[in-house]
């Protein structure tokens, strides 16, 4: 039911809804909804090192992390590139994340990310001179997070002279946030808002399937914004372009696009109409 994906530091994917809960009645879906939390949380981490093998990165980090001493349990290691490799860890909570600052301060030259079941939340509202320090203090302070549990992941200015906060908070504290619905920021008491995030296929680059289910092109390693091979998106020098439209101007993973959106409206009527406690997955 659960499943990540992803290839890059900028692309992230959470299940909302697929087509196969869709068809389902609702009680089926709240069933896996309960079954699913009985299962063991599993967080994942993928490391890469530029210049060395997969055999090296894996020889690097074991010989300089103690895992036992952080008291993780890896449930599989495998090769996901030639310089990466994919971690899996039990445990849930933010077992992922001090490995992954372990790994960072004892192997040089190592880019590590962390794939784990946090929840985005968009805080809107929040005033032009507000600071990310007052907006974690807020968070701790208003509903009672300590700042382990959630991560602000972008601050971003608006047109109004306010901003948008991203903010990733652990599973277990989701809920949370989702019942707050407003948190004072400054002045103004802020609406949060959980970030819907759609099925997408790392592989055709295509929305709605993931790409175990993938039937179509392997544009796995092309750019997620001009969608042609041979650079990533954050270097990208070309035009935005849009697979499910056809046309450029327009990234399709943006709010531009048409489909996109109708998209997002369709699951969000989805997540409506769910069970409350699903934490919208
Ligand atoms: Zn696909
Ligand atoms: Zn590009
Ligand atoms: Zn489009």
């Amino acid at each position: 039911m659960l499943e990540f994906l992803y290839r890059r530091e900028n692309v992230e994917l959470r299940i909302l809804t697929s087509r196969i809960t869709e068809a389902l009645s609702r009680e089926r879906r709240s069933s896996i909804v309960n079954n699913r939390k009985t299962q063991r949380q599993i967080e994942s981490l993928t490391v890469r090192a530029e210049g060395k093998s997969y055999m090296e990165v894996l020889r690097s980090i074991k010989e300089s992390v103690d895992v036992d001493k952080l008291g993780l349990k890896i449930s599989s290691i495998r090769k996901v590139g030639e310089n990466s490799l994919r971690l899996n860890i039990e445990g849930g909570g933010d077992k992922a994340n001090s490995l992954k600052r372990e790994i960072q301060n004892s192997v040089n030259n190592t880019k590590v990310r962390v794939r784990n079941n946090d929840q985005d939340f968009f805080i809107l509202d929040i005033d032009g001179t507000t600071g990310e320090a007052e907006i974690v203090s807020m968070i701790q302070g208003e509903l009672g997070l300590d700042p382990g549990s959630f991560t602000i992941k972008a601050l971003n200015p608006n047109r109004a002279g306010n901003q948008t906060a991203i903010v990733a908070v652990r599973e277990e504290h989701a809920r949370k946030f989702q019942e707050a619905k407003r948190i004072r920021i400054g002045w103004v008491a802020c609406r949060i808002k959980s970030k819907i995030q759609l099925i997408r296929c790392y592989r055709c680059l295509e929305f709605g399937h993931r790409t175990t289910e993938c039937k179509g092109a392997d544009r796995s390693k092309n750019c997620m914004n001009c969608c042609s091979a041979g650079h990533q998106a954050r270097e990208c020098q070309q035009e935005p372009y849009c697979l499910s439209c056809d046309i450029t101007g327009h990234r399709m993973d943006q709010t531009k696009c048409q489909k996109y959106r109708r998209l997002l409206e369709e699951s969000r009527r989805n997540t409506k109409d769910a069970p409350r406690n699903t934490n919208d997955r």
